[in-house]
């Protein structure tokens, strides 16, 4: 049975005292998950060992880090690797959201340089795509998103695709309190799932858990969850919220 996972991007919000509290509450409302079901949150790089220890004693609850440098290791100041992440415990890393692809210029041949330093570091990616707004309104989005898989996925085995995490985020959806419609979601994520059969076949394209990310809260997330292709969501604001977020993990049910 293919995954079903509540992703927590917190980006470059709350202190260490208000994230160890934050964590408190959502872990403190008891929520199981069924075996198929998991919970991620990506904290920031200072947070990962406090996050860790939160979460180890829980089943399917787990951490991830936002993000990790493209390097294997060397003078690369301020930078994070994929190693260091694995030593300490970390085995998700978003890559490629689109706030590091405007901001801090990550092509998709570096992000492809990014999964490979997760995978020779057993560290599963949540690569993140998703289209802005022209393209949307161009109706192009499916073609954009396409090479976006294909420019940074597409050298992968068969067995390291089939241990991806996919999530589709439409940068005009992202932050702005705008949601792709359920139906919009669900073409988008169908289409994905058939770029990925396409290239790596059926069986690897049908256990790829494909995240929506972009304002999803409580009050959406259970019709959004609901679709076929849409195996849970990479939550941004929503996720700084405990009543939300635990919403949204029930959601997942
Ligand atoms: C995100 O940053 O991944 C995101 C989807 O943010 P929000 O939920 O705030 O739109």
């Amino acid at each position: 049975m293919r995954k079903k996972i509540a992703a927590a991007n917190w980006k470059m919000n709350l202190t260490f005292q208000q994230g160890e509290k934050l964590l408190d509450e959502i872990l403190g409302a008891g929520i199981p998950l069924a075996p198929h079901q998991e919970v991620v949150f990506a904290v920031p790089f200072p947070y990962l060992i406090m996050s860790r220890s939160e979460v180890e004693e829980e089943m399917n609850y787990f951490i991830s880090s936002q993000n990790c440098s493209q390097h294997k290791s060397g003078a690369y100041t301020g930078e994070v690797s994929a190693e260091m992440l694995h030593s300490v415990g970390v085995p998700y890393c978003v890559i490629g959201h689109s706030e590091r692809r405007e901001y801090f210029a990550e092509s998709n041949a570096i992000l492809a340089e990014k999964v490979n330093r997760c995978f020779e570091n057993d560290i599963i990616p949540i690569f993140c795509c998703g289209e802005p707004l022209a393209i949307r309104e161009a109706d192009t989005q499916n073609a954009f998103v396409e090479t976006q898989l294909k420019e940074s996925l597409f050298h992968l085995s068969a067995e390291q695709a089939a241990r991806l995490v996919i999530a589709y985020e439409p940068i005009w959806a992202i932050g702005t309190g705008k949601t792709a419609s359920t139906a919009q979601a669900q073409e988008m994520h169908a289409h994905l799932r058939s770029v990925l059969a396409a290239k790596f076949g059926d069986a690897v394209a049908d256990v790829i858990p494909i995240l929506y990310g972009g304002s999803v809260k409580a009050a959406n997330a259970v019709e959004l969850f609901a679709s076929p292709d849409v195996d849970g969501g990479l939550v941004g604001g929503a996720s700084l919220n405990a009543v939300e977020f635990t919403a949204i993990i029930r959601a997942l049910a």
